[in-house]
């Protein structure tokens, strides 16, 4: 089997050892070898992206919006092939990885757009005869670290505004799922990327990442993952004076009340808490019901549960895929098995299970009789586990939903527009939603959340900038 370089400086350097990228759908398959990275390989990536970075930000935008344009066209081009590579090294069912991949050549296309957009400010100043100028300049160099459920889309999310704000990149991504990650990197070398503007190094976050986040070299890290990795990348960005962003795990509230049309509100439970095997930063992991619609909602989403089919990602009529790796499986049982000991009463699957060839198969599971305090409800598990808290009303639902360390998503659903606004206002979130699941968002607005969710600016649409750039403020007296 071939294996996939690294690409450092234009090059495709192999190295001595590989990373198998295996499918958690069959764990007998291999889906591709990928070149694993030592430290002096994040060394020279960094070398030859200071070499590149001063031409690159002083490119035109022309240029810049024709590599991201060219990009956007292959991903549409090759999205059902590129899906497909998605779905075996990651798990989620083929109908999400094309989205994913479509998704990727949207945001390729927005960020194009925004190349010939790029602007600065004009003021008059406070003393007669001078000029004030506010402009954005390209960050720097900057390295960026991403996890493994989204293989195509947040690599998308990150690499494209920063080509588009001028930046070269070192991007590392999942060691788990390679793959999809290779495939954009590849495309975009061809699709015309001065050499040593975007380089690739995949391999163990200890080693490889680690290397990023200790090289003074770098001006900013940006990072998707769990929140103990963050806090290592917020403490390294510290020690070197250097910007970060940095987005991280969630405990997301779906808050259904007594008005709520209950179709519509197990549908997004449903979807919100197990679609993508539950394997979402924004899933709805806490199902906080006031209890005049309790036992109804209860006994809804346990019979759609029933009729959820779960098995190998590429089969037709799969609904939910495996668990993408067999520590995260394990991790998902551990704490399945932990709800059991708190108390709280497992009202719907939770078992492994086998299909015809071996894989990470989860039934999804929910809980019911959970209070607030139990851990199933304040640690993230990032399976498909959801819990159901009982509440007395809506006063008390958005007091739960709030008692959290996180705050990336939240909904409500309600046909009250009074509680409706009131949680919008109140709720301490970076995003809500009313009567649509906490997952699933535009590609071309801020995407960010609040207390131990993110960290630094917002990611995605034109919010995208304030990370990737740097603004100068520039006094003229004309003479
Ligand atoms: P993770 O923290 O284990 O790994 C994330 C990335 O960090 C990987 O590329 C990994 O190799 C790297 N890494 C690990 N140790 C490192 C180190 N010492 N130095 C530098 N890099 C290092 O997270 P994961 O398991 O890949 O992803 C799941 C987590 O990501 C969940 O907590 C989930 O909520 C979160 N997530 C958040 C968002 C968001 O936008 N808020 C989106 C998707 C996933």
């Amino acid at each position: 089997m071939n294996m996939h370089a690294n690409l450092i400086g234009g090059e495709w350097r192999d190295s001595a050892n590989a990373v198998e990228n295996i499918n958690p759908s069959n764990t007998g398959e291999i889906v591709g070898l990928y070149a694993k990275a030592e430290p002096r390989d994040v060394g020279a990536a960094i070398d030859a992206a200071k070499q590149a970075a001063p031409e690159w930000a002083q490119s035109g935008v022309q240029q810049r919006h024709d590599i991201l344009k060219t990009t956007s066209d292959e991903l549409f081009a090759r999205g059902d092939e590129l899906g497909r590579l998605l779905s075996r090294e990651e798990g989620k069912i083929l109908s999400e990885g094309i989205a994913e991949v479509r998704r990727a050549a949207q945001i390729f296309g927005f960020f194009a757009g925004e190349t010939l957009r790029l602007g600065g400010e004009s003021l008059p100043s406070v003393r007669p005869g001078v000029d004030v100028e506010m402009t954005r300049e390209a960050l720097g160099i900057v390295g960026i670290i991403t996890p493994w459920n989204y293989p195509i889309a947040i690599p998308a999310w990150k690499i494209a505004p920063a080509l588009c704000h001028g930046n070269a990149v070192i991007f590392k991504p999942a060691e788990l799922v390679p793959g999809c990650g290779w495939a954009l990197v590849e495309i975009l070398h061809r699709a015309g990327l001065p050499d040593g503007v975007l380089n690739f190094v995949n391999g163990p976050g200890a080693v490889v990442g680690q290397a990023l986040l200790d090289d003074p070299g770098v001006d900013g890290i940006s990072f998707t993952g769990s929140v103990s990795t963050g806090r290592r990348v917020a403490d390294a960005c510290a020690r070197h004076m250097r910007k970060c962003q940095l987005e991280m795990g969630g405990k997301n509230p779906l808050v259904v009340l007594d008005d709520a049309d209950l179709e519509i509100a197990a549908d997004c439970a449903i979807d919100g808490a197990f679609y993508s095997t539950g394997q979402r930063c924004t899933a709805s992991s806490r199902l906080i019901v006031t209890e005049g619609v309790h036992s109804r909602f209860v006994e809804l989403v346990s019979e759609r549960l029933r009729h959820l089919q779960v098995d190998d990602a590429l089969r037709e009529g799969t609904h939910i895929g495996p668990v993408a790796s067999d520590a995260q499986l394990r991790e998902d049982l551990s704490y399945i098995e932990l709800g059991r000991r708190e108390g709280a009463n497992l009202r719907y699957g939770g078992e492994v299970l086998s299909r015809s060839q071996p894989g990470y198969y989860l039934q999804p599971a929910l809980f019911t009789d959970t209070h607030n305090g139990m851990r199933i409800n304040r640690e993230e598990i990032f399976g498909p586990v959801a819990t159901v808290i009982r509440v007395r009303d809506y006063e008390e639902a958005l007091e739960v939903a709030n008692d959290t360390e996180f705050g990336l998503s939240s909904g409500i659903c309600t046909s009250s527009l009074k509680y409706a606004s009131h949680f919008k206002r109140n709720i301490k979130s970076g995003i809500t939603m009313v009567n649509l699941p906490t997952a699933g968002v535009d590609y071309h607005v801020a995407f960010g959340g609040r207390k131990g969710s993110s960290y630094g600016s917002r990611e995605q649409g034109s919010y995208a900038r304030e990370f990737y750039t740097s603004v100068k403020t520039a006094y003229t007296r004309p003479c």
